[in-house]
Formats: structure tokens, C-alpha cells, sequence
């Protein structure tokens, strides 16, 4: 690249920027957190490849990060000597938004200045919040290893554009200059910009350097006024937060070091920190995030901890650490058992890596036990108490793969899963909860599923249940089915859904409704062999049932068949379903079963029947236009 280029941002950069502008300046000051944060990165980084190769360190082996002013010119400058950027990586890294989701999470925003400043919160703007305060940046850097000749100058006015040339710079690594708009001025100061350095970056473990300022008196009868010298001091602590120890760290720390790990805007909602000894020594220090990222369910995406060893940053989101179902939780693992030169193929195979994935899993699933229990508890406070379903709603989802995923803790999880409820509209009932409201004689755990709260509540099958006063637990998160085929039984009661097989309430049902049914379905036999023949294509069986109430007829699939709502749930996605035919159970006491016998319409009844079931349950006559067609003969 001999001369200066002008190059266009991708699309969803230069949405982002407009946004940074114009939204988010109610907590402008953050935009020295993540710049730092990233300067720290890039130290990391130079520090990980130097492993192999030391004379990455050139002639500079101490990594640190210079934060200086000027004045005059109004700008503001955060120089690292960490890896640094080649003049391609300036274009692709600082040009363009590699993060997956950034094109849903772009569609979302909606224009409002408010709850679009929230969404981006979430997203994280990363280097791009430098043009809160700044109205042009620029770049100038040099990766490590390349010849000075080979460094870069990156300038943009956060517009549609930025421009890059080629530079020499003998020092490697990173330098950028902010020129503050008029409104921002007041960061040019030493104090200022000390006391943001101090709320954010304190625990960064790498020095931070500010120039020292001193005071000189003025000529005879004027004031003195501060001067900045040529001596450089350490302004943060520069320790790594999570080795110093737990009574020395406010819990306001915790949470700027949760923002910068995650970069996240949100505090956590909880966190846990210990050294954990034993045959295996490591540090964790996991959070919870409040809310869930834009690529939660990107089954790519791996956990969000990173792996120091020795306190040398090793690799970020090592997915070795932490089960999949767990991947929304953020945090440091710090191990003095691994080699420095770890890779991901050899995380897979470390005993004392499964070691220290075991020891995080039980640490997160007591950290939600804990938020689980504040919800009952009087002394707890009333935020305390609604952590838990905050997070549920989050990221219940996610929790509940674990059941299929985690054989040796799915006890633990099966306590942590919430449901609605025919006793609850909001999902708060535990399995624990339903136990208790158990009805005596009651054998089983009840539960429905549907695509909606409201399609299962109003669902036929239900009738019995809500007749006799018995609590149906709502399964509509489409991983439910999946996650409860590894879920049997809770504490010893088995889970039953109640649109699979015969109802069998036993005990809950007296002899003379036993009776009843017996009877019925006795002199009911020819004209069920009839329905039978007249739906032989749609219907594996059919039969008389106890469990409808108010409707004529319902569908169920055998016990140990697939839901039909899974089956259609799968068809949508594209994948193959086993091709099932439910089965009609009809109430034999209500009057259009009654009106079958006789009718000279049976045929055409027959079918509405089965087709008006299939509708109440969430899906689709097989032929619309013939069933519509039916409905119409016999209305005229
Ligand atoms: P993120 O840090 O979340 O990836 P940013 O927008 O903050 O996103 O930065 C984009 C990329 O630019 C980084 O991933 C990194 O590759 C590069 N980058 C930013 N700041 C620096 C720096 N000081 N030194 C080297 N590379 C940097």
C-alpha cells in the first residue's frame, strides 16, 4: 500500500457509529474502559505469541499502556505496545464487525434513542465508543515482527469512511489519538482522567502510565498552575483482579471487571471467586450475566472464559472449561498446573482441564442454587428474590440442553427448571413446587405441550385435569420435549404428559366414573368401528375417553410417541419426522358424538371431527379446502 486509501466501512458499521453519536451519551466515560480494555488485549496477545517466538518483544520487553493529552490540540491518545495491527488487519478489524449476530442485532434497533442505547449496551461497541467523545480518530500501529516501514495510519471521522496509508513507526504496537469534540473537552485532565482509569481499569494487570503532573508557582502576585512533566507514574494497581484477595475487592470492582472481560453494560447478577486446591490448583472467578447475548444460540459460539496460566493470558473463550449449556457464563480461570504452550486440541485431552471444567460446572450451578433459594427466602430482598427468574427468562433455554447434556448433574438441573402452570401464569413452579401441590392419590408429574402459553391452556386435553383440580405443568419452549426425554422422574415421581397414551388417573378416579366410562365405551363399540374405517388414513385408532369434558374429541399420540407438536415443529425446520398417526378419542357423552349414530352424514362428520381436533391442538388440516367444504354442506 503505497498511497492513501479511502475506504468504505461495512454496512453495519457505519449504523453502529451513527448510534455510538447519537445515542450513547449518557455514560460517555466508558469509551477509556474499552479502549484500555483493548490495549490490554493486544498486550495479551503479544505476550501468547511470544511464547514461541521471544523476539516478538523486540527491544521492549515490558508491556503497558500510555494514556496522555494535549491540550492544545485536543486530543487524546491510549498507546499500547502489545501485537499490534498489520496495515490489512487496521482495514479488516477496524473496518468491519466479524461478531456473529451483528446483522440481527442491527435489525433490531429501532431508531429510539433510548432502548437502542440499551440493545447496544448489550452488543458492545468496543473501539467504536472512542467516537462518543471524538469526532475524528486515529490510528497509528504496527504489528509486531513486521519491518518499521511496514506500520499503518488509520484516520476516520466515524462517518461512511475511513482512510489508511502506510507509515513508518519504529515502536510496536498500537497508538490512538482521539480529537474530543468541543463537548468533551473536559477528559483533557490529568485528575479526570486518573479517577475513570481508577472505577475501570484498576485491576487491569498491566501497568497504566500517565505523565506526572506538578505544580508550579506563577510569577510574582499570579496563581500557579499544574504542568504536566516528563516522568511517567503507574495510576492503576495493576495486579490481576482475580489473584489479589476476596476481602480486598469492593464488590464494585467485581462488576468493572465483569464489563470488561464481557463487554457487557450490564451489571452481572452474580458472581463467584475462588482458589480452588486440591490435586488440581486453579483460580476461577465465573459471573452471570443479567442478560443474554445477541449469539446465544449460535451453537458455534463457545463459553465466554478465558484461560490464564500463571497469570499469561492463554486463549479467550475456552470452551474446554465449560459445558456447552453453560456457555453464557463469563469469567477467568487462572491454572498453575497447565503448560504456558496449552493448545485447544491439548485442553480436550488435560486431566486437570476436566478437573477444573467439573470444579466450574458445581460452582455455577451452586451460584444459581443460591439465586434459586433468595427466592424464597423472607429475609432476602425483593431484588434478591426476583434474580432467579431474571435469569431464567434469560437463559433458561440454554439451562435446560444440560438435562441431555450433563448426566451427572441432571438432578441439580431438574431442580432449577421453572415452568407455567395451570396453577401459574408466570414460569415460577419448580418440580418441588408441583410435588407439594400433589393431590392425594396422584401419581405423576402432569405436564402438556404446546407452541404457546395460551394454545396449551386451551387445550381439550386439559378438561379432566381442570375438572378434577389437577396441576398441568405448560411445556411451551420448543427445547422442552427434547429436554424432558431425558428427564423420566422427579425425586421418584414419573413425568407424564397428558397428551400421550390412555389417561390413567387411578386412584383419582372413583368406581363409578370407572364404570361409567367401561359402559360407554361398551355401547359405543359399532360406531367406533365405523370412525375407524371412515379415518383408516389419518387415525392409527380410535376410541372412547375420560379425559375430554366439554369437547368432542381430542388427539393423542402413543405413549412414547412424538409430540404432534414436536413432529410439526421438526417438519418446519426441514427435518424428517417419523410419520405418526395420532390417535382420536372421543368424548362419547357429547351431542355431536351422539348425533354420529344416526346421521346420513357420518363420513363428513367423521372427518370434521378429526380435523377440528387437530386444529385445537396448534395444527393444520392435512386438506383445508376439504374440510371447509364439509363445514359448509352442513351449515346450508
Ligand atoms: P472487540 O475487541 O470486541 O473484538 P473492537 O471493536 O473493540 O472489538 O476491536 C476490533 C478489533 O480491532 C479487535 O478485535 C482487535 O483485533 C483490533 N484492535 C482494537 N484495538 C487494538 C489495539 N490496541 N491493538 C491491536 N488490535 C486492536
Amino acid at each position: 500500500m503505497a498511497q492513501k486509501q479511502t475506504l468504505s466501512f461495512q454496512a453495519e458499521v457505519a449504523q453502529l457509529l451513527h448510534l455510538v453519536t447519537h445515542s450513547l451519551y449518557s455514560n460517555k466515560e466508558i469509551f477509556l474502559r474499552e479502549l484500555i480494555s483493548n490495549a490490554s488485549d493486544a498486550c495479551d496477545k503479544l505476550r501468547f505469541e511470544a511464547l514461541n517466538d521471544p523476539s516478538l518483544y523486540e527491544d521492549a520487553p515490558t508491556l503497558e499502556v500510555r494514556v496522555s493529552f494535549d491540550k492544545e490540540a485536543k486530543t487524546l491518545t491510549i498507546a499500547d505496545n502489545g501485537i499490534g495491527l498489520s496495515q490489512q488487519e487496521a482495514i479488516d478489524n477496524l473496518g468491519t464487525i466479524a461478531k456473529s449476530g451483528t446483522r440481527e442485532f442491527v435489525s433490531r434497533l429501532s431508531g429510539d434513542q433510548k432502548s437502542d442505547a440499551q440493545l447496544i449496551g448489550q452488543f458492545g461497541v468496543g473501539f467504536y465508543s472512542g467516537f462518543i467523545v471524538a469526532d475524528k480518530i486515529t490510528v497509528e500501529s504496527r504489528r509486531a515482527g513486521l519491518k518499521p516501514e511496514e506500520g499503518v495510519r488509520w484516520v476516520s471521522g466515524g462517518a461512511g469512511d475511513f482512510e489508511v496509508e502506510q507509515i513508518t513507526r519504529p515502536q510496536r504496537g498500537t497508538s490512538v489519538t482521539l480529537h474530543l469534540r468541543d463537548e468533551a473537552l473536559d477528559y483533557l485532565s490529568t485528575w479526570k482522567l486518573k479517577s475513570i482509569i481508577g472505577k475501570y481499569s484498576d485491576h487491569i494487570s498491566l501497568p497504566i502510565l500517565m505523565r506526572k503532573e506538578e505544580w508550579q508557582e506563577g510569577e510574582e502576585g499570579k496563581g500557579g498552575e499544574h504542568v504536566l512533566s516528563d516522568e511517567w507514574e503507574t495510576v492503576n494497581q495493576a495486579t490481576a483482579l482475580w489473584t489479589r484477595p476476596k476481602k480486598d475487592i469492593t464488590p464494585e470492582q467485581y462488576r468493572e471487571f465483569y464489563k470488561a472481560i464481557s463487554h457487557d453494560y450490564e451489571d452481572p447478577l452474580a458472581w463467584s471467586h475462588n482458589r480452588v486446591e486440591g490435586s488440581t490448583e486453579y483460580t476461577q472467578l465465573l459471573f452471570l450475566p443479567a442478560r443474554a447475548p445477541f449469539d446465544l444460540w449460535n451453537r458455534e459460539k463457545t463459553a465466554g472464559v478465558k484461560l490464564y496460566v500463571k497469570r499469561v493470558f492463554i486463549m479467550d473463550d475456552a470452551e474446554a472449561l465449560l459445558p456447552a449449556y453453560l456457555r453464557f457464563v463469563k469469567g477467568v480461570v487462572d491454572s498453575a498446573d497447565l503448560p504456558l504452550n496449552v493448545s485447544r486440541e491439548l485442553l480436550q485431552e488435560s486431566r486437570d482441564v476436566k478437573a477444573i471444567r467439573e470444579g466450574n460446572t458445581r460452582r455455577v450451578l451452586a451460584m444459581l442454587e443460591d439465586l434459586a433459594k433468595a427466592e424464597k427466602d423472607e429475609a432476602a430482598s425483593e431484588e434478591d428474590k426476583g434474580k432467579y427468574a431474571r435469569f431464567y427468562a434469560e437463559f433458561g433455554s440454554v439451562l435446560k440442553e444440560g438435562l441431555g447434556e450433563d448426566l451427572a448433574n441432571r438432578e441439580r438441573l431438574a431442580k432449577l427448571l421453572r415452568f407455567a402452570s395451570t396453577a401459574s401464569d408466570t414460569v415460577s413452579v419448580s418440580l418441588a413446587d408441583y410435588k407439594a401441590r400433589m393431590k392425594d392419590g396422584q401419581e405423576a408429574i402432569y405436564y402438556i405441550t404446546g407452541d404457546t402459553q395460551a394454545a396449551a391452556a386451551n387445550s381439550p386435553q386439559l378438561e379432566i385435569f381442570r375438572k378434577k383440580g389437577l396441576e398441568v405443568l405448560y411445556m411451551t419452549d420448543r427445547v422442552d420435549e427434547w429436554a424432558l426425554s431425558f428427564l423420566h422422574e422427579f425425586e421418584g415421581t414419573p413425568l407424564q404428559s397428558v397428551a400421550k397414551g390412555q389417561v390413567d388417573l387411578g386412584k383419582l378416579q372413583d368406581e363409578a366414573e370407572k364404570k361409567a366410562a367401561e359402559e360407554a365405551a361398551q355401547s359405543f363399540q359399532p360406531v367406533l368401528a365405523r370412525l375407524k374405517d371412515a379415518l383408516k388414513d389419518k387415525a392409527q385408532d380410535v376410541r372412547v375417553t375420560t379425559r375430554l369434558v366439554d369437547s368432542p374429541a381430542c388427539l393423542v399420540v402413543t405413549e412414547g410417541g412424538m409430540s404432534l407438536q414436536l413432529a410439526r415443529l421438526m417438519k418446519q425446520a426441514g427435518q424428517q419426522a417419523p410419520n405418526q398417526k395420532p390417535v382420536l378419542e372421543v368424548n362419547a357423552g357429547h351431542p355431536l358424538v351422539q348425533k354420529l349414530e344416526g346421521s346420513p352424514h357420518f363420513d363428513d362428520l367423521a372427518h370434521i371431527l378429526f380435523d377440528q381436533a387437530l386444529l385445537a391442538e396448534g395444527g393444520l388440516p392435512e386438506d383445508p379446502a376439504a374440510y371447509v367444504k364439509r363445514v359448509n354442506a352442513l351449515l346450508v
